[in-house]
């Protein structure tokens, strides 16, 4: 009888259902929280890098699976915060406040920097060679891969 009371002194909170079971709400990151966290982190990355390089930056703040990771990718592409590059299998934060369309990047092959620039002359010429060849054109990235000013440079001196 006295076990009994105590039971119930203990259950006191959280009322358990007829099985006994006290149900813990399962705990899920909602995800305008996970796409702050991805777009924080290829921020502070500062240059292109791979899911799993965004997962292992967040390894301290959240284990996250990599479905989780591309599909908040695939949001912050659409929304025009972040970048793919497709030479690289790499993600960019989007160095424009707000970016809708087509993005152009200078992509160094030494230091990795990427450069992302506004070109409409050449997206306007790609886009009308499009409409004429009656292409439904999808997704346009344009890819420069080379050596940068800062790299070229300091090959000169050395
Ligand atoms: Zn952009
Ligand atoms: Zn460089």
């Amino acid at each position: 009888m006295r076990k009994t009371a105590q039971l119930c002194l203990a259950n006191a909170a959280p009322i358990p259902d007829k099985n006994g079971v006290t149900k813990k709400p399962v705990k899920r990151r909602p995800s305008g929280e996970q796409d702050r966290l991805i777009s924080d982190a290829l921020r502070d990355a500062g240059r292109p890098v791979s899911a799993y390089e965004i997962i292992d930056s967040l390894r301290d703040k959240a284990t996250l699976a990599p479905q989780t990771v591309y599909r908040s990718l695939d949001r912050l592409i659409a929304s025009g915060a972040a970048h793919r590059l497709e030479s690289l299998n790499a993600f960019v934060a989007c160095s424009h406040a707000i970016h809708k369309g087509s993005a152009v990047f200078a992509i160094c092959d030494r230091c990795g920097g990427v450069d992302e620039f506004d070109e409409p002359k050449a997206l306007k010429a790609l886009s009308d060679w499009a409409a004429n060849a009656r292409f439904t054109l999808r997704q346009m990235t344009l890819e420069l891969r080379g050596t940068c000013a800062r790299c070229t440079q300091t090959s000169s001196i050395a």
